[in-house]
């Protein structure tokens, strides 16, 4: 070891000792959230919408009153639920008959001050592959959607100017591979502006196949609960988990702006720690969700010290894609929830002013790609 090195590693030493009292105090920023809420931020020029657009109750196959799904949404400070009972499959009908389609979103949507929750109503269009099932949100009247021919009833849906979207295509009992069966009929569906978006993650299943569809068929890409039992056991909320979201960015924060947003393709998905989207929304989202908040040269060194807060409770994935290597990191690193993380850059050179690129690993924006985004800022 020359003096040189050892006076660096000393200095590291020293500021690696600083450094951990400083992370101490800025690593539990209170949260002022429920652990449970979803919590993304706005992106420039739109609102973030959470919303959950496909939940079923006992007027399908489901095991609750369609007032437990407006509480269970309300605790996860979502914006938008849709009720989406199956029309075709009703196997509580004795026990629970209700010839008015219509009546599981009515009482749900009884249920709510409007300013709390936005409730949709909508129903899922329950046939054999082709076309599988399929979602229509945003209807009119469920019961103009009760007829044989399955196309008709997508036409019905689309008289009323619903959104439809495809549910589940990686589903096995419709497709024994786990890839989405994109059939002729699927085709002629899209051609006729009959199917707008994609199921990308229903449950716990993510098809990257069913990404790509979107991406190639420019469909919207979606992400639901799909819940049948409670929120709360499907998605093991008392252990930090939480349902599937699309997180909808739209022009006006009601369901009219929720509706245009979706035909346009403005969503991404979150699913477990993963978001999935287009480049062009996911990037601001994420660029949105994560604030420089200090920048400066530690005393005389050329060691940057940079903090970086993630106001979300997700937490990001981060790969070093600078060129510059790190005092405290290895290559990647990751940001938690609700808090402010400080990162030592060996700049070599004092800047001025800095562009960090990283590349977020638990992002996606095709199955193969992950999105970049640039931490920049001008040091104090
Ligand atoms: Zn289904
Ligand atoms: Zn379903």
């Amino acid at each position: 070891m020359n003096l040189r090195t050892f006076t660096l590693a000393a200095i590291g030493v020293i500021f690696s000792f600083i450094n951990v009292n400083a992370q101490h105090s800025h690593s539990h920023d209170h949260p002022h959230h429920h652990p449970r809420e979803v919590v993304f931020p706005d992106i420039p020029g739109y609102y973030t919408m959470s919303t959950d657009l496909h939940i079923h109750t006992v007027f399908s196959d489901g095991s609750v009153w369609p007032n437990i799904r407006v509480q269970e949404a309300l605790k996860d400070r979502l914006d938008a639920i849709a009720i989406t009972e199956h029309l075709e499959y009703q196997p509580h009908q004795e026990d629970i008959p209700h010839p008015d389609r219509n009546r599981a979103y009515e009482i749900a949507s009884q249920q709510v001050d409007k300013e709390e929750l936005i409730v949709i109503n909508g129903s899922e269009i329950t046939r054999s592959m082709p076309p599988g099932h399929a979602n229509a949100v945003f209807l009119q009247d469920a019961n103009a959607l009760l007829v044989d021919d399955v196309k008709e009833a997508f036409r019905k849906a689309q008289a009323q100017e619903a959104f439809i979207f495809w549910n589940h295509p990686s589903w096995l009992r419709q497709a024994s591979d786990g890839i989405p069966p994109l059939s002729e009929m699927h085709l002629e569906l899209i051609e006729e502006g009959l199917l707008h978006g994609i199921e990308v993650v229903n449950m716990q299943r993510y098809s990257s196949e069913a990404l790509q569809i979107a991406l190639d068929h420019d469909l919207t890409i979606m992400g639901t609960s799909d819940v049948h039992g409670l929120i709360d056991w499907d998605y093991n909320v008392h252990d930090g988990g939480h349902r599937p979201v699309t997180l909808v960015f739209t022009e006006e924060y009601s369901k009219e702006g929720l509706k245009e947003a979706l035909f346009e393709g403005r969503t991404v998905v979150w699913k477990d720690d993963l978001l999935i989207g287009k480049e062009s929304w996911l990037v601001p989202l994420i660029e949105a969700s994560l604030t420089v908040t200090g920048s400066a040269y530690m005393d005389d060194t050329t060691v940057l010290e940079l903090e970086v807060k993630n106001s979300t409770g997700q937490s990001f994935i981060l790969e070093n894609r600078s060129g510059y290597s790190f005092h405290h990191h290895a290559n990647v690193l990751t940001l938690n929830p609700y808090s402010t993380t400080t990162i030592l850059v060996h700049t070599l050179n004092r800047l001025n002013n800095f562009e960090l690129p990283f590349r977020v690993l638990n992002g996606v924006t095709a199955p193969d790609e992950h999105p970049e985004i640039m931490l920049e800022s001008t040091i104090d």
